[in-house]
C-alpha cells in the first residue's frame, strides 16, 4: 500500500515549542463565523535542554488559547507552571521520571499516580464554574487565569479533593444541568473509583466511591444522567521492573491473556453492575445513551493493549505494527445481562467528538481523527464525520503533509450537526500548525488560520463561548 505520509514530515510535529506567543493571526483564509475561545492542551516540551523525554505523554503541559472575536482570531500559548516544571526549568535538566517512557532514577513508586510525581498537566483544559482548569489524570487540576494563561495554582476545590486524590482529564458536562461530572482512580490490587460533580459555581462534591477488584487504568468514562460507565481493561501492573528502575510504570502494564474486559455500570447512587465482554483496550468513549433497558456505548477499541516497549524510540515506531483502534458499539442489555458488540467504523481512528449538547443522549453524528487510507495504520491525517443512523461518512484529508489533532465541535445553527468542527493540523510543508474550521454538516472548509510556528501534536481541549480578549 502507498504510504500517505513520510516519517520525517511526521517527526517534525514532535519538536518542543519553547516559545510563548501572543499575537493576532494574520492571513486568515475564509471566515470565522462564531465568537468564543478554544483551549487546547498537549505536551509543549518533548525534551528538556536536549535530553529527550521517552514518550510524548511525558511532555510538559502547554495550553494554547484561540480567541475568536469580531471575525478575527488571537493566539496565545503558555506552559503550565507547576512547581515541578519550574524546578526542571531552573535545573535545566530532567528531574523526574515520566509515567510512560522517561527514565530518571528517582525514589518514588508506591502509587504510580501518586501526587509526589511530576504533575505534567498536559492532557485537557476546560473552562467551568468560572475556573480554567488544566487537567492530567494522575494529579489534581491546575487553575489558570483565562485572560493571561498565568498559572494560579493547584485546584483542590476548597479541599473537597483530599491530598492525593486525583481528578480525571476527561470530565463530561451534563447538557441539561450544566454540571461537570468527573472521577478519580486510586489504583492498587483493589482500585478505588471516586465519582465527583463540579457545579456551575465551580464547587466539587464527591457523589460516591467504590472499590473494584483488580488494577484499574481508567482514562475516560461515559456519562448519562442516570449512569456512569467505565471500561476496565484487563491490565496487570507488575511493579518490580519499575521499582528496580528497569522500566517506566507505563511499560509495566500488560494485558492479561484470555481475560474479559469489564464494563462497570454505576447508577447515580453508586450501585455497581459489572458486564464482562471480550478482551479489548479502550482509552476514549464517544458517547453513551439509554434506550429502554439498554445502554448504547460507543468507544474506540483496540484489540489489545498498545504496550510500550523498552528501548524503542517512539519517533521510529513502525506504524504497520501498531494495532489500530476502531470505533465499536456496545449494547448493554440490563435485563438480559448481556453485551453485544459491533464495529461502527472499520478504520484506524481516535479522538471521538460530538455536539456537546448530545452528551448522554441519543446522538447521530460522531467526528474523529482517522488515517488518510481506509486500511492499515498511520498517523491521523484526516477528520471523519460518521452518520450512525445511515452509515454515511464525510472525510476531509490533510495527507500527505498534514497531521490532524482532536476535532472539537462548536455548536451553532440548527440540528445536531449545526455548527463547526475545529482541528489543529501540523502542516509539514510550511513547518507550522494551522487551525481549520470546518462546516460540521459536510466538513467543507470554512476558515483556515495559519500560525507562525508549530505546536507539538496535542491531546484534548474544549470550546467556551466566552472571550477574555478584545
Ligand atoms: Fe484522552
Amino acid at each position: 500500500m502507498m504510504a500517505t505520509f513520510t516519517r520525517s514530515d511526521w517527526q517534525q510535529g514532535y519538536r518542543s515549542q519553547t516559545e510563548e506567543y501572543s499575537y493576532w493571526i494574520e492571513e486568515v483564509e475564509g471566515q470565522i463565523p462564531f465568537e468564543g475561545t478554544l483551549f487546547r492542551n498537549g505536551p509543549g516540551l518533548l525534551d528538556r535542554n536536549g535530553q529527550p523525554y521517552g514518550h510524548p505523554f511525558d511532555g510538559d503541559g502547554m495550553v494554547c488559547r484561540f480567541t475568536f472575536v469580531d471575525g478575527k482570531a488571537h493566539f496565545c500559548n503558555r506552559f503550565v507552571r507547576t512547581p515541578e516544571f519550574l524546578a526542571e526549568e531552573k535545573a535545566g535538566k530532567i528531574l523526574y521520571r515520566g509515567v510512560f517512557g522517561t527514565q530518571k532514577p528517582g525514589g518514588w513508586w508506591h502509587n504510580i499516580f501518586d501526587r509526589k510525581m511530576k504533575n505534567i498537566t498536559n492532557t485537557n483544559v476546560i473552562y467551568h464554574g468560572g475556573k480554567l482548569l488544566a487537567l492530567w489524570e494522575g494529579g489534581q487540576p491546575y487553575r489558570l487565569d483565562p485572560a493571561t494563561l498565568d498559572t494560579i495554582g493547584m485546584e483542590n476545590f476548597n479541599r473537597a479533593l483530599a491530598p492525593g486524590q486525583v481528578f480525571t482529564a476527561h470530565p463530561r458536562r451534563d447538557p441539561d444541568t450544566g454540571e461537570l461530572w468527573g472521577f478519580g482512580v486510586e489504583p492498587g490490587l483493589k482500585s478505588i473509583i471516586r465519582v465527583f460533580v463540579v457545579d456551575q459555581d465551580g464547587n466539587l462534591q464527591e457523589k460516591y466511591q467504590t472499590k473494584v477488584p483488580g488494577f484499574s487504568f481508567l482514562h475516560d468514562f461515559a456519562y448519562t444522567t442516570n449512569y456512569q460507565v467505565f471500561a476496565q481493561n484487563p491490565l496487570t501492573f507488575d511493579p518490580l521492573p519499575f521499582l528496580l528502575g528497569f522500566k517506566t510504570a507505563g511499560m509495566c502494564l500488560e494485558l492479561k491473556p484470555n481475560t474479559p474486559s469489564l464494563l462497570l455500570v454505576f447508577d447515580r447512587s453508586g450501585h455497581l453492575t459489572t458486564y464482562p465482554t471480550d478482551p479489548c483496550f479502550i482509552f476514549h468513549h464517544s458517547n453513551i445513551y439509554e434506550e429502554e433497558d439498554k445502554l448504547i456505548l460507543d468507544s474506540v477499541c483496540y484489540p489489545t493493549y498498545p504496550k510500550l516497549e523498552e528501548g524503542v524510540n517512539y519517533l521510529e515506531i513502525d506504524f504497520d505494527r501498531v494495532i489500530p483502534g476502531k470505533l465499536e458499539r456496545f449494547v448493554i442489555d440490563r435485563t438480559q445481562k448481556t453485551v453485544k458488540r459491533s464495529v461502527l467504523l472499520d478504520r484506524s481512528c481516535e479522538f471521538p467528538a460530538l455536539n456537546p449538547q448530545y452528551v448522554g443522549k441519543k446522538y447521530r453524528y460522531v467526528y474523529l481523527g482517522c488515517t488518510a487510507a481506509e486500511q492499515g495504520n498511520a498517523p491521523l491525517q484526516a477528520i471523519i464525520k460518521l452518520d450512525l443512523q445511515t452509515g454515511e461518512r464525510h472525510i476531509r484529508s490533510f495527507a500527505p503533509r498534514g497531521f490532524v489533532g482532536e476535532p472539537v465541535f462548536i455548536p451553532g445553527g440548527e440540528g445536531e450537526d449545526g455548527g463547526w468542527v475545529t482541528t489543529l493540523v501540523f502542516n509539514a510543508e510550511h513547518n507550522r500548525s494551522e487551525l481549520f474550521i470546518l462546516d460540521a454538516r459536510n466538513l467543507e472548509l470554512v476558515g483556515l488560520l495559519p500560525l507562525k510556528h508549530h505546536i507539538p501534536y496535542g491531546l484534548h481541549g474544549s470550546f467556551t463561548p466566552q472571550v477574555w480578549m478584545r
